[in-house]
């Protein structure tokens, strides 16, 4: 089974104008690396514009798109963003050009609507993660809209922002009642638990070691660290290591490592103890440079570099593993 862990849809601000201002910024370190943009001072319109990041024809995904992009893949995870403050303007998942048909207008708040609308036309292809933030109204309404968004609207998944939004997920206060509810709900959680390119995003709270708390107390939550916990790969690896609920998704870390470096990742990851069957492939979709097919032949191509490397191939019951049924199972759809 071949499941994409990590994908987006939708908007991320009702303004088109914000959304593509927002993609810029998050990307502005990856265009310059690439050459695209001068490094030395802000780019002009012009240079955004000859980058390849254009306002023109910026591309709003919606599952057409989404299943068109994922040749081959059997299910694809859809992640909202919860609402929450950029330069003063309320973002999130919203469905700007109303293609969800959740009535009333388009809002952030309405972000577990749209997801849940676009995994129940197709239920088969998309598996729907709802999102909160204990910070935006408190912990008491996230709870709340949480048991809503998968009591009433099915979604099968809870995805949380911590270092976005400006909270701890270490918080017993603010984050502990979510935690709660989702391992009442049964539901798996995803946290990113990373960096983040996005100015104002608080590295403070990006630690993946910040999920220990949540990983002592809630000894039945299945957590799932996005992007490998990049940069801390290695303590978001110990992380799971430590904690037999614990998992990762590829995401943005396979984007950034060549097909030998990510053979060592692997290696490396089941030498320290991590059990590969813990791993998930993600993309990040539809973000630049996480092109599914190209990251889904990246791994399946890992084992060409044994030689080099001096190690064993890695089985190819475990990249497969890797590239679907680890989550199919972490999640109940395939048994053992
Ligand atoms: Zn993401």
């Amino acid at each position: 089974m071949q499941i994409d862990a990590h994908t987006h849809i939708l908007s991320l601000a009702q303004d088109p104008e914000f959304t593509t201002e927002y993609g810029r910024e998050g990307s502005l370190c990856i265009y310059r690396s690439l050459g695209l943009l001068p490094s030395h001072r802000p780019p002009t319109e012009e240079e955004w514009e000859a980058s390849g990041y254009s306002r023109k024809g910026f591309p709003v995904i919606g599952p057409d798109e989404s299943v068109r992009d994922h040749p081959g893949f059997d299910k694809i995870v859809i992640l909202a963003v919860s609402p929450q403050f950029l330069d003063g303007e309320l973002i999130g998942t919203v469905d700007t050009y109303g293609i969800t048909g959740v009535p009333g207008p388009p809002t952030p708040e309405k972000c577990n609507d749209y997801i849940a609308a676009i995994a129940a036309a197709r239920p088969d292809t998309f598996i729907g993660y709802a999102s909160v933030n204990p910070a935006y109204r408190g912990p008491a309404a996230a709870v709340r809209e949480l048991e809503r968004a998968v009591r009433d609207l099915g979604l099968q998944g809870l995805k949380l922002y911590p270092m976005y939004q400006d909270w701890s997920p270490a918080d017993p206060v603010i984050a502990f009642p979510v935690f709660e509810k989702a391992q009442e709900l049964g539901i798996p959680v995803m946290v990113h638990q990373a960096g983040s390119t996005r100015i104002d995003a608080r590295m403070e709270y990006a630690r993946p070691a910040l999920l220990d708390a949540a990983g002592r107390h809630f000894r039945d939550l299945r957590l799932t660290i996005a992007h490998c916990g990049l940069p801390w790969v290695d303590e978001a690896m110990f992380m799971l290591t430590k904690h037999p609920n614990f998992y990762a998704e590829l995401s943005y870390h396979i984007a950034s490592v060549t097909t030998e470096e990510l053979l060592r990742f692997l290696v490396h990851a089941e030498a320290s103890f991590v059990p590969l069957e813990k791993l998930f492939f993600g993309t990040d979709y539809p973000g630049f440079l996480y092109d599914p097919v190209k990251l889904r032949a990246k791994l399946l191509a890992v084992n060409e570099h044994a030689d080099r490397v001096g190690c064993d191939p890695i089985p190819q019951a475990k990249l497969d593993g890797i590239l679907g049924d680890n989550y199919a199972r972490m999640l109940g759809l395939l048994q053992d």
